[in-house]
């Protein structure tokens, strides 16, 4: 029996699948790559924007040409799926299955049984050794679900609340890792700084994590910046596994904006929290998330974004445009911004972060960095640096998952070239 998995959205639900995968073959499935020999497809939504829910829908549309062809075939839907859209979706796939209960796979499957049949799990699905995806860099999600209830986001809706794993289990699941070789350990959590399992609170695990022996990268993500403060600064500076890379999502600089945005902080009170940082980690490379046209944004409050995107100088951003999410506080908000509007105002900031990021890489120029390679290509390297730059190299002599150093020759917006350094 064959399965295929399709995973739309953030890390978080390539973890997910890592988990469905695991739980698949466990029951004996092995995976294909090619759709159309599965006897069993899983996919695993995100419903953050509409396009991504639009995508399911899209798939749903091939499901119906294979199964004229393949009638025994079986669909999964699970992931980030809200309660609205699981009523429709019942009716367009086999089974819906709460990522919570992936464990139950086997049991509706054998039953052939709905999800609502389906019991929920009293352990956490967390806890399912995952069948990672790549044999270098490994996700380890922390904790699952949110509290925070940001007006625009599905996340507390699909996810429900907060739960943190427990911290023994997730160091033992990185030691194996480190073990096995694993060059780069990605912690994930919707907001990893609120993490907590009695006594062990994030900064804690991330010096346990780094007191590990081996040679590795610890990166996490993401971080609320409400609760992103002085201890977490204070456990990066000092742990020297953790990279000099940090993803800050803003959302908007302008303080109206944050306030209906329900984020509870100003655009100052982010700003100390960046320069305490940069005092405490002089060579931090910053991301943010952003989304422009939430309702209501005029041209002047856009502009305060622009002016912060200035004048913290990212060398990252994930800019979204605005789109209404059911269930969701800003969705009884009107949606008054026009869709060309946000294509602009996204078009403006993407401007802006191309000159910082520019001007942030070139002062690689001449500098060794470490890369840890991701993949080859017709003679050529490629790879992440620590600060997490794209780096192209001339040379293919080293393999895919090795930690090497190069020296920085050339510096692009997007990303930096290098040889290596014997
Ligand atoms: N927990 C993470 C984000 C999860 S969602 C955090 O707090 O940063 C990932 C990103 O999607 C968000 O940072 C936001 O920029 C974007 N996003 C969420 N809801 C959105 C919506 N309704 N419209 C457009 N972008 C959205
Ligand atoms: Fe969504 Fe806000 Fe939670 Fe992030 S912190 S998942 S943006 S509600």
């Amino acid at each position: 029996m064959k399965y295929h998995i399709i995973v739309f959205g953030c890390q978080m639900n390539i973890a997910d699948a890592e988990r469905v995968s695991a739980v698949l073959e466990s029951m004996k499935y092995t995976q294909t790559a090619n759709i159309n020999e599965a006897d069993l497809v899983a996919v695993v939504m995100c419903s953050v924007r509409k396009s991504a829910v639009d995508r399911v829908f899209g798939i749903v549309e091939k499901f119906k040409e294979i199964k004229k062809k393949n009638h025994g075939l079986k669909t999964i839907l699970t992931g980030c799926v809200i309660k609205k859209d699981k009523k429709i979706f019942l009716n367009l796939f086999d089974y819906v299955i709460d990522i919570k209960d992936i464990k139950n796979i086997s049991k509706l499957l054998g039953n052939c049984g709905s999800s609502r049949k389906s019991g929920p799990q009293t352990d956490n699905y967390l806890d399912i050794t995952p069948k990672h995806s790549s044999k270098f860099s490994a996700t380890v999600p922390i904790m699952t679900g949110c509290n925070n209830f940001c007006s625009y986001c599905v996340v507390p809706y699909a996810r429900e609340r907060e739960i943190s794993r427990s911290s023994s289990k997730i160091i033992s699941e990185i030691k194996n890792l480190v073990k096995n070789n694993y060059r780069e350990i990605w912690l994930l959590g919707q907001n990893v700084n609120s993490y907590k399992d009695g006594k062990t609170s994030f900064p804690a695990l991330l010096k346990i994590i780094n007191n590990i022996p081996g040679n590795f990268w610890i990166r996490f993500t993401s971080s609320h910046p409400k609760d992103f403060n002085s201890d977490v600064i204070e456990a990066m500076a000092k742990c020297e596994k953790i990279t000099p890379y940090l993803n800050l999502p803003i959302q908007s600089g302008d303080n109206k904006i944050l306030e209906l945005m329900n984020r509870h902080y100003t655009v100052q009170e982010y700003k100390n929290k960046i320069k305490e940082l940069r005092k405490k980690i002089p060579d931090i490379c910053l991301s943010t998330d952003i989304i422009v046209g939430f309702p209501g944004e005029t041209k002047k409050q856009f502009n305060n974004t622009v002016q912060l995107f200035k004048d913290t100088k990212y060398d990252m951003a994930y800019i979204n445009k605005y789109s209404p999410r059911f269930g969701t506080a800003a969705a009884k908000l009107k949606d008054d911004v026009t869709w060309d509007e946000k294509k602009r105002r996204e078009k403006v900031l993407n401007e802006t972060l191309k000159q910082t990021a520019l001007e942030n890489n070139k002062k690689y120029i001449g500098k060794i960095v470490e890369v840890l390679i991701d993949s080859k290509k017709d003679g050529r390297l490629f790879g992440k640096t620590k600060e997490y730059k794209t780096i192209e190299i001339n040379n293919d002599k080293y393999q895919i998952g090795e930690i090497i150093k190069a020296k920085i020759t050339e510096a692009l917006a997007w990303s930096l070239r290098g040889k290596i350094i014997k």
